[in-house]
């Protein structure tokens, strides 16, 4: 089969690794680069990004590690032990720990919410911040894991995804930090794409789908187009209408920091629950030197935007890191706000569109995710159910 897919981010490239083996696959990419929002951006020796925190959410055990395996990708990924630890009143406390800080009540009220939850026994109509409410601090670490993991406020993560998110974690586990980071998943990517003699145009913007007998790019012709652009942005270039609810995009700010004195001990997320802005942060160099000059630490913040002042948000944001780093010296890399056409997530979870649109057009990428799919494990997630499918 003849497939063309338009976009070469993360999703673009693994659905051209899964099926260039077998069918004759043209990747189509817009910009000079590829990988889209998850690729490394080199700045000052240190390794920046186009968009993610150099973290595959379920490390080197969930759905995008799977499927990086199935392609023969030679990708290192370190799980982080811990996942993560959570700055509350100043000091460090492991999730377990957490229960401790509370009073009697609140720790009943606490455990039951925790067993509930790994139960499924919810309602699902809910949300996590309603889920939570009951208990402050329970409430203010659930704000820090959805602002970092989903770029959504506990508020507005529905509860349904959140049973799923529970399910998957109980499942894979935690995070992990590839290698050369976000970029050496897609250069192994791009290698398998081109060893199976797939074609990657770069600097090539798609200005039509059109789906008939056959299925078209402008003027190229395949049997099946997959869109790994978001899916509002494939409804307009396509002849066809298919989007029945609209999905909510997810805002973010992240910061980048050099630092010689380093912040955190470990490869997982520092949660920061107390922060004003900040959820939380990670210092990728703890596992991979690689990606700042010798002697330094990269260290990344991320926010969710919660208001549309963008610079009082990321005033905000650097007021946390001033209190964050207090005795320590630090310089801030760069500075980057995700919102528009490049967000955190074009759908953001709760409001993914399914990824099949009919037998000749799919959808991929970060607004078609499966269920409690965080970010690229999400992507992988929808990407296998299209390989699937076309297979069957
Ligand atoms: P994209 O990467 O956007 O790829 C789409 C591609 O299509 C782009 O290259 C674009 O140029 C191209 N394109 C668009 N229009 C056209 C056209 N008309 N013709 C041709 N090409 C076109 N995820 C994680 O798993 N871990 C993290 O640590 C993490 N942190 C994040 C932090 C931030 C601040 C942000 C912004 C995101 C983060 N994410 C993270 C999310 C993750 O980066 C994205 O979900 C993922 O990279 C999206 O991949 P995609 O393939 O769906 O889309």
């Amino acid at each position: 089969m003849r497939i063309g897919i338009v976009g070469a981010g993360l999703g673009g490239l693994l659905s051209g690794a899964l099926l260039s083996k077998n069918n004759e696959v043209v990747v189509f990419e817009k910009l000079p680069f590829l990988g889209g929002r998850f690729t490394n951006l080199e700045y000052e020796g240190f390794q920046l990004t186009t968009g993610a925190l150099h973290m595959i959410p379920h490390g080197n055990d969930g759905y995008l590690a799977q499927a990086l395996r199935k392609v023969g990708a030679n990708v290192k990924i370190i799980n982080s032990n811990p996942d993560g630890t959570f700055l509350i009143y100043g000091k460090e406390y492991l999730y377990k720990e957490l229960f401790s800080l509370v009073g009697f009540k609140d720790k009943v009220k606490a455990m039951n919410m925790a067993a509930k939850l790994k139960l499924g026994m919810v309602d699902k109509d809910m949300s996590f911040g309603e889920f939570l409410e009951d208990v402050d601090l329970a409430l203010k670490v659930g704000n820090a894991f959805t602002g970092w993991a989903l770029s959504l406020t506990a508020y507005e993560t529905p509860m349904s995804e959140i049973v799923e998110i529970a399910k998957n974690y109980h499942k894979f586990g935690g995070p992990g930090i590839p290698i050369g980071g976000c970029k050496a998943v897609i250069d192994e990517l791009t290698k398998i794409i081109e060893k199976n003699n797939g074609k990657i145009i770069k600097e090539y913007e798609v200005k039509s789908i059109e789906i008939d007998e056959k299925a078209y790019i402008d003027d190229y012709e395949f049997d099946i187009v997959i869109s790994n652009i978001s899916p509002v942005e494939t409804q307009k270039i396509c002849n066809i209408k298919f989007l029945k609810s609209k999905p909510k995009p997810s805002k973010g700010i992240k910061i980048s920091i050099a630092t010689k004195d380093g912040l955190i001990k470990h490869g997982g997320v520092l949660f920061t629950p107390e922060c004003e802005r900040i959820n939380g942060l990670n210092q990728v160099t703890n596992v991979d030197k690689s990606l700042a000059p010798e002697g330094w630490h990269l260290v990344m913040t991320h926010q969710t935007q919660l208001t549309n002042n963008v610079k009082k948000e990321i005033d905000l944001g650097l007021e946390d890191i001033e209190n964050l780093f207090k005795g320590k010296e630090y310089k801030i890399l760069h500075i980057q706000s995700y919102r528009d056409d490049w967000p955190v997530n074009h759908a953001s979870n709760g409001t993914d569109i399914d990824n099949i649109v009919n037998d000749k057009l799919y959808l991929v990428g970060d607004g078609a995710k499966g269920r409690g799919g965080i970010e690229v494990e999400g992507i992988a997630m929808g990407i296998l159910k299209v390989v699937n499918h076309i297979n069957s």
